[in-house]
């Protein structure tokens, strides 16, 4: 007898590369069968999926979810179980000298799974922008937390900012990246100037040309398609040369939605290009909360739906992309049998939407779909979704 069962769904698992109807069986907290047809007879409990969309637990790459500890950080659960994510990744809100506070206070009482990404900068960018703390960089700190806390710590995190370059330029970068090296972890750069920084182009330029240099298959470029200064690809449609070889070389391409970080004019010039992003998120954090942009990692996947991937990519790219990004497809980012039972229910509603990319309402991009979560089973226990959508 299983414990639960989800019947007559459309799973959608591109790690198996499955879309069709499939039963899915749990027992234990974990994925016992997936079959065409499983009896209801068979199961303490069914929920009837007819006409939705099931996916594996969303993983939402980059968040910030460390409140109190930090004044960025939102409540896990608000933007995780909540809204169809079971997996989030906070990005660099915490450094080693106040991650033990979100360890301790933060993670263990979420449902939602959550790793970190480590700052270079002592308290990450718990206040922003975070220039002073380069001056007080600890590597050897910094590589005792990782230590100490190998399993929940999935990488480094840095900020090529305004006054990061003006501040420190390049030795910037090769302090990160010898940190990620030392703890063999990928790096993970968020590009674009801060909006009210000033930097010249020709110190912006050279910079981020010598970062993509830098990077290494795993590591991760955040806000692919920024429009603010120092993105990847400029508003007239170049990119830096530098980006075709870290893509070939398997640098990991992350969206993070935000609300100044974010441009659909460049989305669609990337696109054109084919450099597609590995993995969709929303680099929510409390000062995105209420904004137009409405961050919300479906609505973020109804966005780029709606610039023309397909379904079945949105998909890919908040499960096993995110999942391999963290060295955890094992355990998440699919559902193979065996693995824990975290399944995100979905409906695909139709009709007229409209999306902004910034705060600021300049571009409004029309779509035909909006996914909408309808519930959340984390570890074989069901959460009733709440989402964060515009009607
Ligand atoms: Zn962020």
């Amino acid at each position: 007898m299983y414990d639960l069962l989800i019947k007559g769904g459309e799973l959608i698992d591109p790690a198996q590369g499955i879309h069709e109807k499939r039963d899915i069986a749990i027992s234990k907290g974990k994925i016992a069968a997936l079959e065409g047809e499983i009896a209801s007879s068979q199961a303490k409990k069914t929920i009837e999926a007819k006409g939705k969309i099931v996916t594996p637990g969303l993983i939402d790459l980059h968040v910030h979810c460390s409140p109190i500890i930090t004044k960025l950080g939102v409540p896990p659960d608000e933007i995780g179980v909540s809204t169809g994510v079971s997996t989030i990744v906070d990005c660099g809100s915490t450094g080693y000298a106040n991650f033990e506070g979100f360890k301790k206070f933060i993670i263990p009482q979420a449902k939602t799974d959550i790793f970190a990404l480590l700052h270079v900068v002592p308290t990450g960018h718990a206040v922003q922008p975070e220039n002073w703390g380069w001056y007080e960089a600890n590597p050897e700190a910094t590589l005792q937390t990782v230590e100490e806390n190998r399993g929940l710590i999935k990488g480094i995190k840095m900020r090529a900012i305004g006054s990061v370059i003006e501040q420190q330029g390049v030795k910037a970068i090769k302090l990160a990246k010898k940190i990620a090296n030392e703890a063999k972890l990928p790096l993970m750069v968020h590009f674009g100037i801060w909006i009210d920084e000033k930097t010249p182009q020709s110190q912006v330029d050279p910079f981020m040309r010598e970062l993509l240099s830098t990077m290494d298959k795993g590591d991760i470029i955040t806000h692919i398609y920024t429009s603010n200064l120092g993105g990847l690809i400029k508003p007239d449609g170049t990119v830096y040369p530098e980006l075709w070889d870290a893509i070939k070389r398997g640098v990991v391409l992350d969206v993070a939605n935000a609300i100044f970080n974010f441009s659909f004019d460049i989305a669609r010039k990337g696109l054109e290009k084919g450099i597609l992003p590995t993995t969709l998120s929303t680099d929510f954090a409390n000062v995105n909360l209420n904004s137009p942009v409405v961050l919300s990692l479906v609505v973020t996947m109804s966005k780029f739906l709606a610039l023309g991937l397909s379904l079945d990519q949105v998909i890919e790219m908040t499960t096993i992309n995110p999942a391999l990004t963290l060295g955890e497809e094992e355990r998440r980012g699919s559902l193979k049998i065996g693995m824990p039972a975290d399944i995100s229910i979905f409906e695909l509603a139709a009709g007229d939407f409209t999306f902004y990319d910034r705060r600021e309402k300049t571009n409004i991009l029309k779509g035909k779909y909006q996914l909408v979560p309808k519930l959340t089973i984390k570890s074989g226990i069901e959460i009733e979704a709440a989402p964060r959508y515009r009607d």
